[in-house]
């Protein structure tokens, strides 16, 4: 089929609930996609902080061969065996004692809420409200969504799920005042995704931590964007010298194929029982295989430092951009996600929608925000590919 051919198929069959651009990729390689007409393009979006490995590395590829040769599914009644083996990676590697697996990042925030609602409840404590921030992203399910702090997202759905408060992201003084006697938790992204890539101040979520603690509240932090590596750490809250109570994953857990996870420690985990939570698909054999090839690689190839080394540069070479052209604002990110503010007046879809048809693949959250997030395993040679194909396009508006 042709990319004309697909977007025809779409456009008939498929719930009209994205904007699409005009291509359809049909197959990847780590930083390079191409679509149904053969087209090769660069790719700066990494399946939305998906693919940290790049598409389709060759690791990954043969443990989901060899798992789907030997299992694909098979019932949480039963142990399954690659379900326990990403489990100890990821507690080895985290503040965790426990992971839920789930099968995205909203029903990882899902069992995140619903575990600190019952962490309570057990111990006959009525705290049932959630805080969240002001920008945030948490998933589009009811309860992910009433957890958002975006309007936008929320119109049309409500009645919203109660008891969510909001406060602004990076604002001690704010948390202390929403706080009280009733917060079950306090749910923030270390670095907000969605939200316009918002970095706190280094002692932001340390304080974050303090206020919680004396207020008897859970604190979960929402990884399902800025984990797995994508900050340069295994963990964003690892650069901030804090963890929280709860923790989700999900996005770049295992290397492209779908999953969700949610990790606790032991004396917040044991809420859950048999019975009180579960899901069909969560910790399936194919995923969790894919999950623990994909961590392995994370963890034992150099791409930590890869990201630390990349996005250094990949800074460095944007810094340069805004030498040249005024419309650019602000740079800020860590890692390897990148957020680049342009000034009111330039439209961040427009420069996407241009990137595309130079050959590259980038996105724009908000209206003003060009969102950069590679594979972790890119060097200068694809950063500097993309930052010519931006230096043309920027001369063009
Ligand atoms: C993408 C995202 C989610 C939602 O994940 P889905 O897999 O789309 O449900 C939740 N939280 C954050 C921070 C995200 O970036």
């Amino acid at each position: 089929m042709t990319n004309a051919e697909v977007i025809a198929l779409t456009t008939k069959h498929v719930a009209n609930t994205y904007g699409r651009f005009p291509i359809s990729i049909v197959k990847g390689l780590a930083a390079e996609v191409w679509d149904a007409d053969g087209r090769r393009y660069l790719d700066f979006t990494s399946g939305l902080a998906v693919c940290n490995l790049g598409h389709c590395h060759p690791k990954v590829v043969e443990a989901i061969r060899a798992q789907a040769g030997e299992l694909i599914h098979v019932s949480n009644l039963y142990h399954i065996k690659p379900q326990s083996e990403l489990a100890e990676l990821l507690t080895a590697h985290s503040f965790a004692d426990k992971v839920f697996f789930c099968n995205s990042g909203a029903e990882a925030n899902e069992a995140a809420i619903k575990l600190a609602r019952k962490f309570f409840s057990v111990k006959g404590e009525e705290r049932f409200q959630v805080v969240t921030m002001e920008k945030s992203f948490h998933g589009r399910t009811l309860g992910a969504l009433a957890a958002t702090g975006q309007k936008k997202f929320q119109a049309g759905f409500e009645p919203l799920l109660e008891k969510f408060t909001y406060v602004p992201f990076n604002d001690i003084a704010a948390i202390k005042g929403a706080l009280n006697a009733k917060t079950a938790a306090v749910m923030v992204e270390p670095i907000q995704g969605e939200g316009g890539v918002n970095v706190p101040s280094d002692t932001y979520l340390k304080e974050l931590k303090a206020v919680c603690k004396a207020n008897g509240t859970l604190l979960i932090f929402d990884e399902v964007q800025v984990g797995m590596g994508r900050t340069g750490t295994l963990f964003a809250y690892e650069n901030y010298g804090v963890a929280p109570d709860i923790m989700t994953l999900a996005k770049g857990l295992a290397g492209g194929v779908a999953i969700g996870a949610m990790l606790a420690t032991d004396e917040v985990a044991s809420a859950f029982t048999p019975g009180t939570h579960a899901s069909t698909f969560g910790g399936n054999p194919l995923a969790t295989a894919a999950g623990t090839a994909a961590l392995k690689v994370l963890i034992e190839e150099g791409v930590l430092d890869n990201c630390k080394k990349s996005g250094a540069y990949l800074v460095q070479r944007l810094e340069g951009l805004k030498k040249a052209f005024p419309f650019i604002k602000e740079i800020r990110g860590k890692g390897l996600i990148i957020g680049m503010d342009l000034v009111d007046g330039i439209k961040g879809g427009d420069i996407v929608k241009d990137c595309l048809a130079r050959g590259l693949l980038i996105n724009c959250v908000g209206d003003k925000t060009l969102r950069f997030i590679p594979a972790l395993i890119v060097g200068e040679k694809e950063i500097d590919e993309m930052i010519g194909v931006l230096t043309q396009s920027f001369s063009s508006f």
